[in-house]
């Protein structure tokens, strides 16, 4: 269950910029997080992902902008405070745990200030949180890399930092394993309250951890808001097909109407133009095995618990349905296509052009 978010903001960015060797790697990207929230960037390789969380953990500078923790700025404006000062923890997709050091020491790298007593303390309350109590003598190669990744987690944890940022932490581990620790880790951060950003480019990933995703398309921060609202009203058509299949057919708009070749729908807001773009998921789509059906069956993709099938409509137009598994479809057959036009999205003619010349 997603929690209430109060609204107190722990980690913000305001009109953050960063050049790698003259190339733009991130323009004006602003978002603040709350306290408690989990946020995760989802973007394709290379987006700039990795370099929002260097730049909070205090690794790389902004060349333009402002990074606040706590209400307190941490960089821009010509200074920086040292990530050592900044609060923030950081899981590394290697976990990048000390090979020569114990459970114990590894939890307890960050605390060497700490009398013996408090480390003791927070120690055991580390390793009962991440189901490690019983570990803590072992070394990281004796240890699976699903409990590797819940030292990497406890350790960053240990100092009780502001918030913690977690890259591609489950990108080492086989699919099962995967699914297993996303729900450990969720877990332990939610026990501890923890305000994470999780950078993934896996949108199953982001969807299940994420409070709010952040979706990136090289350098600029397209849209940032709960799953479910990217999925259903995407801003833009990278995001619409970065977050899920989507297939985009042409509409005419007439009299607040727009009339598609999969049928017409209202329009909720005015549009000016005549023409438009409209997005539709292969979840909406349905169909029937139909000799008078006005839709051909082009490909069928067989993904075990459902077939996606491709079809060209009388329009000349191509879109997806998903269908359960078990319904055969030959290739070439004829389908009377029925579709649900309550969730498609309206987007003007020229953010699509827009997004193909990107
Ligand atoms: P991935 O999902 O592949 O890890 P990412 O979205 O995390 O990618 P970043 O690691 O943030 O991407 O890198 C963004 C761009 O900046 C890439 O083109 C990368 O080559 C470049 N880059 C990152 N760090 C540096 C650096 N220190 N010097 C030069 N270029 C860099």
């Amino acid at each position: 269950m997603k929690q209430k978010m109060n609204r107190v903001s722990v980690v913000s960015l305001s009109g953050v910029s960063k050049t790698f060797e003259e190339k733009e790697v991130l323009r004006g990207i602003t978002f603040d997080i709350k306290q408690g929230e989990i946020i995760s960037l989802l973007g394709p390789s290379g987006c700039g992902k990795t370099t929002i969380l260097r730049l909070i953990a205090g690794f790389e500078l902004p060349d333009e902008g402002v990074i606040s923790v706590k209400g307190k700025p941490v960089a821009g404006m010509g200074f920086s405070i040292p990530p050592d000062k900044r609060s923030v923890g950081m899981v590394f997709q290697d976990y990048a745990l000390f090979p020569h050091m114990t459970v114990a020491k590894n939890v307890l790298y960050g605390l060497k200030g700490f009398d013996r007593e408090r480390q003791k303390k927070i120690l055991s309350g580390m390793l009962s949180l991440s189901g490690l109590s019983g570990y803590e003598n072992r070394y990281p190669h004796q240890l699976s890399g699903g409990e590797q990744q819940r030292v990497a987690v406890a350790r960053a944890l240990a100092p009780c930092p502001n918030a913690l940022l977690l890259d591609e932490p489950f990108s080492n581990l086989d699919a099962d394993m995967r699914a297993r620790m996303r729900t450990d880790v969720l877990n332990i951060l939610r026990k501890a309250r923890t305000t994470a950003i999780l950078v993934t480019h896996d949108r199953e990933e982001a969807f299940s951890l994420g409070d709010r995703v952040g979706v990136l398309n090289y350098g600029h921060l397209e849209q940032l808001d709960a799953p479910e609202v990217l999925y259903h009203q995407p801003k833009t058509p990278f995001v619409a097909r970065f977050v899920g299949h989507a297939d985009f057919i042409t509409g005419e708009v007439i009299n607040r109407k727009v009339v598609t070749s999969l049928g017409s729908f209202s329009l909720l807001s005015p549009l000016q133009e005549k023409k438009c773009m409209v997005m539709i998921r292969p979840d909406d789509i349905d169909l029937a095995a139909d000799d008078d059906g006005s839709a051909v069956l082009v490909d069928r993709t067989f993904l075990g618990s459902e077939n996606i099938i491709k079809l060209r409509l009388a329009s000349g137009e191509i879109v997806r349905s998903v269908q359960p598994s078990t319904n055969v479809y030959l290739a070439g057959q004829r389908l009377r296509v029925s579709a649900n036009l309550d969730h498609v999205v309206v987007f003007p003619l020229n953010k699509i052009e827009e997004h193909q010349h990107k």
